[in-house]
């Protein structure tokens, strides 16, 4: 699946947004991919997990994990096409945790697999909790990578769109100078 090709199905469904978005990094931004208005398309969803796992099958992973609740979908769908398992992390007081029962040994080799990749925060978190439960990270993955430097996971990144979108600080933002309304987009 080629770019254009993954960007198409964002725009079929509606999932490239254009407007004043506050993103969960706080930074601010003019454009914002809602992956789940493409992912509730489950024939979408499993042809995005299928690219994926196409492009990470080499690093040999045994196990998917996502961080909850954006990198379900998605994670889900690169395990199935990779035929591992699929996990995920979510919040607890604030941290990225395993529950559920879900757990990861020595002889697991982990890829972390996430909807949007904007600062890379989130999937250095997950990436941790699959270190710290004694686990191998053998890379990263992604439908859509907002960031401009493919080196600032430290782990092989395979994304189906790179998207370099400026983000703003809040406070050297021209949307907000303008008086536009942001948009926490999903909370609506
Ligand atoms: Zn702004």
């Amino acid at each position: 699946m080629t770019q254009n090709e993954a960007l198409d199905l964002f725009r079929r469904s509606g999932a490239l947004l254009e407007g004043h978005f506050k993103l969960t990094s706080g930074l601010h931004s003019d454009r914002y991919m809602q992956s789940a208005l493409v992912l509730q398309y489950p024939d979408l969803a499993e042809a995005l997990g299928a690219a994926l796992a196409e492009r990470t099958r080499h690093l040999q992973p045994t196990a998917v994990l996502s961080p909850a609740l954006g990198g379900i979908v998605i994670g889900q769908e690169v395990a199935r096409a990779l035929g591992v398992r699929a996990l995920f992390a979510e919040r607890q007081e604030g941290a990225l945790t395993l529950r559920r029962g879900f757990s990861l040994s020595n002889a697991d080799r982990v890829l972390v697999v996430e909807d949007v990749l904007t600062t890379g925060g989130s999937t250095r978190e997950t990436a941790a909790v699959a270190t710290a439960a004694g686990a191998q990270v053998v890379g990263a993955a992604a439908i859509v990578d907002r960031g401009k430097d493919a080196a600032r996971l430290n782990l092989p990144l395979q994304a189906l769109i790179q998207l370099d979108v400026p983000t703003y600080d809040p406070a050297a933002c021209p949307l907000c100078a303008a008086g536009q309304p942001v948009v926490k987009p999903g909370s609506r």
